[in-house]
């Protein structure tokens, strides 16, 4: 039986499902083996992975990396550590890091997008004009920077805000300190991108001076890592981009290079004009753009050289993403997919170019190889032997799955069938239905309710008869809303959770995972249709793909993912033992077995055609 001092367990009871996932941490550790689980809200993943591997590694040469896709998800890191440290009274050094921006303490930078504010960072350590870098450099500063250093170690385990608000009263570079601390760190908070974007990784790792051998690599929301790493690996150029890169050239005197940049919008529109007609999209090969270019290295050469003089002088370069293109151009085919493809930006005609990565174990591979080993874990990593497939496991790895441990008698999970989204049904006639189906769930729901389309567009079409139809105040969601404005509508909706508001929301969007509405704040969520990806010529050629590497394209490439993006929807409404709620599945393709045989056993799913006797039931009791 395990004891909890003896695995730093902080609360009084392991539950049993915690224990089994503790064993499995502890017995992985011992044999160096990787760990995926799926293990629902409410396990206590965190805190049961956390405490067994600082059990394990307090005397061992070994760091554990704690990554997240959000810096949200930190919080909940640092809370367990310190839990840990406060009842057992342990030493634990962590340090929390976000990106380098977001730590700086110069106060001129918020207009500086991505790489000009590592050019402006460069800049002025270089030409010592940032106070903050000179103090921690300067040898003198020595005993203050190391006072500094033992002081933010001693404070309760601190995030990475107040660790920056201290630093930055004491004028020291808050991002320079925690690299320091990191150094002497067990526990390395910090983001997917730190150690997954392989341009990152080397010298993260060399400035907290680890290796990846000696480090345990935990994976919190795993169920995103298939998509970080295939974007992280792909790129895009389009006529627009070739267009304002022409005039900035022009603008800051490069007339030849101007004239190169005229060559390639050459180039694509006659790669354009070969599109079949009737067709919007076509396979490409590299050949067909790469041997069209002129001296094609010098041309990188030479738009690197016009970035970092324009850098000078403006927050942002259009030329950087033409050089950074014709760079992955030249990569490889095995794993990749290099498209061409008409669409419409603001009215006006773009072709894009795309070399698009399918095979997101290019990045995992040599993480699973070269780390002491691996933790992947999210409520929704099912099916577990997609994921050891998909991100390159061999047999060294455990898989772990539990269920749901909240009460059943907590939610109602419902599926609707009485509407389609399919593609082929779709009229105004089923967007009029979707949202009299919408309009008579909402309208019984004592509080919030969040309904997530497909699409913008499928959203847009059914919002003008719902909003007609429901009792409630709708609030829509934007497209690419920033975090401010996000914030802000999220903060409106709550205050509605007594009198109940309506929220139309896109299963990919803002606020289909990653936001909490504990307690009363949500009491429904529709999801309705299902989420999958546009069938186009990239999704076609990743299900070959995964045909011929795992002999089920059609599942690891089109199913699955838009299953999970349904749960990640679904899951937004109950996140504790004491949450209720009423989970719905609108659209007729959820009775298919090939859909309902995806979820899990657990979810109980019940079949109505007429959802809201069954609501005010649930509501009632
Ligand atoms: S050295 Fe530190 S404080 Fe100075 S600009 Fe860079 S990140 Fe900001």
């Amino acid at each position: 039986m395990l004891k909890k001092e003896e695995i730093f367990f902080p609360y009084d009871n392991i539950r049993p499902n915690q224990d089994s996932l503790i064993s499995g941490i502890l017995g992985s550790f011992d044999n160096k083996k990787s760990v995926l689980t799926h293990a629902p809200t409410g396990l206590g993943k965190t805190v049961s992975i956390l405490s067994p591997l600082m059990s394990k590694v307090k005397d061992k040469d070994v760091t554990i990396f704690f990554l997240t896709p959000k810096h949200s998800q930190h919080k909940i890191v640092i809370e367990t550590l310190r839990l840990i440290k406060n009842k057992f009274n342990v030493k634990i050094t962590a340090v929390d890091f976000v990106g380098k921006k977001l730590m700086c303490a110069q106060s001129n930078i918020d207009n500086l997008y991505g790489n000009q504010f590592y050019d402006y960072c460069k800049d002025v350590r270089e030409n010592k004009t940032c106070d903050y870098y000179n103090n921690f450099k300067e040898k003198t500063n020595r005993i203050k920077k190391e006072l500094l250093s033992e002081k933010l170690v001693n404070l309760n385990l601190l995030n990475v805000e107040d660790l920056a608000v201290i630093s930055k009263n004491e004028k020291i570079c808050p991002y320079e300190i925690s690299s320091d601390i990191g150094k002497k760190a067990k526990v390395i908070i910090a983001d997917y991108n730190h150690l997954l974007n392989p341009g990152v990784r080397e010298h993260f790792l060399e400035r907290v001076n680890k290796t990846l051998s000696n480090s345990i690599l935990v994976f919190d929301e795993a169920h995103n890592l298939v998509d970080k790493c295939r974007d992280l690996l792909s790129v895009k150029l389009s006529s627009l981009n070739i267009e304002y890169a022409y005039n900035e050239a022009k603008r800051y005197g490069y007339e030849e290079l101007a004239n190169e940049i005229k060559k390639l919008e050459d180039i694509f529109n006659s790669l354009g004009r070969e599109l079949p007609i009737n067709e919007y999209e076509s396979l490409i090969k590299k050949e067909q753009f790469y041997d069209e270019i002129d001296n094609y290295d010098e041309l990188i050469v030479n738009l690197k050289l016009a970035v970092d003089d324009i850098l000078e002088k403006k927050k942002k370069s259009f030329l950087f993403s033409i050089a950074n293109f014709l760079e992955y151009w030249q990569g490889e085919d095995d794993g990749y997919v290099r498209v061409i493809k008409k669409e419409f930006y603001r009215n006006k005609p773009n072709l894009v170019l795309s070399y698009s990565c399918l095979d997101p174990s290019l990045i995992t591979k040599s993480l699973i190889e070269e780390s002491f080993m691996l933790i992947l874990m999210s409520g929704t990593l099912n099916p577990l032997n997609m994921y050891k497939d998909l991100l390159g496991f061999k047999d060294n790895v455990e898989l772990l799955e539990y269920e749901n441990q909240f009460p059943k008698e907590n939610r109602l999970n419902l599926i609707v069938p009485r509407v389609s989204t399919k593609f082929t049904l779709r009229s105004s006639e089923m967007f009029k239905k979707i949202a009299g189906e919408c309009a008579n769930i909402v309208n019984n729901v004592p509080g919030n309710t969040i309904l997530f389309f497909p699409s913008y567009f499928m959203r847009d079409s059914v919002y003008d008869a719902f909003s007609l139809l429901s009792k409630k105040t709708v609030f829509r969601e934007e497209k690419n809303m920033n975090k401010k404005e996000r914030n802000e509508l999220l903060e409106k909706f709550k205050e509605y959770k007594d009198s109940g508001a309506v929220l139309m929301g896109v299963s990919a969007g803002s606020f289909g995972e990653g936001v909490d509405f504990p307690g009363d704040l949500l009491k429904c969520v529709v999801v309705v249709g299902l989420p999958f990806a546009k069938p186009d010529l990239e999704t076609k050629e990743l299900i070959s793909y995964y045909d011929r590497l795992y002999g089920d394209g059609w599942n690891y490439g089109y199913i699955y993912p838009a299953i999970i993006k349904t749960l990640q929807n679904a899951g937004r409404c109950i996140r504790s033992e004491e949450d209720r709620g009423v989970i719905i599945f609108l659209d007729d393709r959820y009775l298919s077995s090939q859909y309902r045989r995806c979820f899990p056993k657990d979810m109980n799913l019940q079949i109505s055609n007429d959802p809201q006797d069954l609501i005010k039931e649930f509501f009632t009791n």
